[in-house]
Order: C-alpha cells, then sequence, then structure tokens
C-alpha cells in the first residue's frame, strides 16, 4: 500500500488532478503580493484536509511542523489568508473544480453507471452574532428580536456515479429564494461541465418548482423531484390512484423490502409545460418494521429509465445529505466563518469543496490499488497528522 503524506497528496493534485497551474493563479486579486499565491491556495486546502477548522492552527502548525512536509515555503498570519480571500475570483476556483471533475471522467474515475447525477440541495452555515454582512439572513427570537444571523447557500454535488464530489456552492441573500439560487448554480455547473457529462439532475421538493424544471429541461437535463405537498392537486393524484392499488413491483434493497408504483400519465399541474408527469412511489419496509413511503416525479421515460433503476436514482439524493452537507459540517468545518466577509467565505466554501474532492479522489481511487480496504477519511487524517515531524526533528 502506497503510504499517505501531505507531500504525495500534493504531488497527486498537482500532477494526476493537473492543480499546479490553479495554485500559482487561483484568481489572485492582490495587487502586490508578498505571500506567494501558491502558498495561500495551498493552506486553504492544507485547513480543510487536515481538519485545522480555523486559520489560527494553521498559524500554530506553521511554526511547529517542517513547512517542506506541510508543502508551504514561508509562514503567515490569518490576516493574510482573509486579505487573499477577500479578493479571489471565485469563478477560477469553480472552472478548476469543474475541469476537475472533468477529467476525474475521462480516468474512468466514475462507474460505469448509465447515469451521472448532479444534486442540488440548500443548506445554512456559519451562524453568527457578530455585525451582519450583505449576506447575513436574520434570525430572530419569539418577539421579533433579531438575535443572530445565518448564511445560507445552495449546493451542487456529483451523485450516483460510486463517489460523492461536491463541487459548487451558490450564496444567496435576505430576499432571494433557494430555488432562484439553485437555477443560477445548475445552469453555471452544466456550462463549466459541458451538457454532456451529467445524465440526470435530482432535487428535493423545494425544487419542484415549474422555473426550476423548465431550467432543467432547457439544459438537456432530465429532473427527478421529490413529490410533496406543495404540489397538491398532483399529490392528490397519485394518493387517489396508487393508494388503491397493489405495487407493480417488489425487490430487496439490502436488507430492506421495496414496493414501488410507477405510472407515467399524470396531468402536469398549470404552470408545468410537460405533456404529463411520471409519478413513482416507493415503500420502503425496514427490518425493524418501519416502513417509509415517498414519491418522486419526472419527466424520464420508461424506456429509458425503468421503474428499478428510478428508485436507484432517487436515493441518490441522499447523497447531498450525507456525503455533502453532513460531511462538509461535521468533519471538514463548513459551518465555521474563517472571515465574515461575502467573498471570502465564498472563497472558503470553494476551496473547501476542492479539498473534498482531492482528498476523496486520492483516498478512494488513488491510495486504493488491490484488496486492502479504502481508508477512512477519519483513518486518512490521522495518518497525515502522524506523518508530519515537529521543526527541529532528525529526518533520518
Ligand atoms: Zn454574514
Amino acid at each position: 500500500m502506497k503510504s499517505p503524506s501531505l507531500q504525495s497528496i500534493r504531488n497527486y493534485a498537482c500532477h494526476t488532478l493537473a492543480l499546479t497551474t490553479f495554485l500559482d493563479q487561483p484568481g489572485d486579486g492582490r495587487t502586490q503580493p508578498k505571500i506567494p499565491a501558491a502558498d495561500l491556495s495551498w493552506a486553504l486546502l492544507l485547513g480543510p484536509i487536515l481538519r485545522l477548522g480555523s486559520a489560527n492552527r494553521l498559524e500554530w502548525l506553521a511554526n511547529f511542523g517542517h513547512r517542506k512536509d506541510l508543502g508551504l515555503t514561508r509562514k503567515f498570519g490569518d490576516d493574510a489568508l482573509a486579505y487573499f480571500t477577500e479578493r479571489v475570483d471565485p469563478e477560477v476556483i469553480r472552472h478548476r473544480s469543474a475541469a476537475t471533475l472533468k477529467l476525474a471522467k475521462c480516468n474512468k474515475v466514475f462507474e460505469e453507471a448509465a447515469f451521472i447525477g448532479l444534486a442540488i440541495d440548500g443548506t445554512g452555515a456559519g451562524r453568527t452574532t457578530k455585525p451582519a454582512c450583505p449576506l447575513c439572513h436574520p434570525i430572530k427570537d419569539s418577539k421579533g428580536n433579531v438575535i443572530s444571523h445565518n448564511h445560507h447557500f445552495v449546493m451542487v454535488s456529483v451523485v450516483g456515479a460510486g463517489i460523492t464530489l461536491p463541487f459548487d456552492v451558490e450564496p444567496y441573500k435576505p430576499g432571494d429564494s433557494e430555488y432562484a439560487a439553485g437555477k443560477r448554480l445548475l445552469k453555471r455547473a452544466v456550462s463549466h461541465l459541458g451538457p454532456r457529462f451529467a445524465g440526470y439532475v435530482v432535487a428535493d421538493a423545494k425544487f419542484a418548482t415549474a422555473p426550476f424544471l423548465h431550467t432543467s429541461d432547457q439544459l438537456g437535463l432530465p429532473i427527478i423531484a421529490r413529490l410533496k405537498q406543495n404540489l397538491p392537486e398532483l399529490a392528490a393524484a397519485v394518493e387517489s390512484r396508487f393508494g388503491r392499488q397493489p405495487p407493480m413491483d417488489t425487490f430487496s434493497h439490502g436488507e430492506d423490502r421495496i414496493e414501488v408504483w410507477d405510472a407515467d400519465d399524470f396531468d402536469p399541474w398549470e404552470s408545468l409545460e410537460w405533456t404529463t408527469v411520471r409519478v413513482m412511489r416507493y415503500r420502503q419496509h425496514k427490518k425493524d418494521g418501519t416502513i417509509i413511503q415517498a414519491d418522486w416525479l419526472t419527466n424520464f421515460s420508461t424506456a429509458k429509465l425503468r421503474t428499478r433503476s428510478f428508485f436507484k436514482l432517487a436515493k441518490s439524493r441522499w447523497e447531498i445529505e450525507n456525503q455533502g452537507f453532513n460531511d462538509a459540517k461535521n468533519l471538514y468545518g463548513v459551518e465555521h466563518i474563517q472571515h465574515h466577509h461575502p467573498n471570502s467565505m465564498l472563497v472558503n466554501w470553494l476551496f473547501l469543496l476542492l479539498a473534498l474532492m482531492i482528498e476523496r479522489l486520492y483516498r478512494i481511487r488513488y491510495l486504493h490499488r488491490g484488496s486492502h480496504p479504502v481508508l477512512t477519511a477519519m483513518q486518512l487524517k490521522d495518518t497525515l497528522w502522524l506523518s508530519l515531524r515537529p521543526v527541529g526533528a532528525d529526518s533520518s
């Protein structure tokens, strides 16, 4: 087995993922840079990879460890990172993340599945009691007093292809909406990735609005969206039909038993410019007796997507929750604001997703060769820490 180290990750990022030029030229907007951009952009990737959580810890580490081990040429303070991230052009990072995904696809990183999915969903992060920035959404108490602020963004992730890779975010201000931000994000993702990269879009019921579905149509991507009571007429028509019918198919999903219903001739609601709507219902019977039922709508034809594949694609939406938001928040520190400035937060989030992409590709597709098990993200992080030497230690 190859032994993981930060130098090895950096070599992998620079050579296999072709990130050398990006690290040198990440859209740096500083006019008279004193610290090389490559140090600062690598530091923004290093933070999430080592789970540092704050620029102060990075500063400590750069003093404590061999800078060569860390991949840094000099030390710097958190003020340098703040100044830098205020001025980086986020579009440069977004283009590079998309290019990394395209390279991964060429290198057969994804399963030879029929479809690569793009999951879209929104969340909040970086709750703060500090003075508001333009992206701050007020949080009020029961009397209507503003007690703190939070930040909202929509994220897009590659799903359904054996490795979950979130790669872009679109923040939105108060007064803007989650699904409008989702529309902008989906358009940008497809424009950066090209029209043939993905095979479908999957989203929660919040995005099951005619404008969002039409955006996906215009981009040439079939869409799968959760159907809930926010579409009351369609939900009622589905219940009145499927509620009276026995399941059309039954199969196993892990230890669970799945019953499914599927029909492609429901009427669209008034603003939806589709001829018909296809809806699948699944009822999942878990071993402990719990039953989960969910309805999903799509414009995939039954010829192109059979019922069991429809079920699988609908389930791929959970990847953005579990391997996207949950991991980004619990493991990589997306909740923590490094510097409360709109562009800085966006740039930090985009670097964090790029770090997560590099870490996953390195761990799951590069280190994993032969029969030994894939290292968990935690094991990789611990191994990287153990490979660092303190300053002054004998290198022999
Ligand atoms: Zn703010």
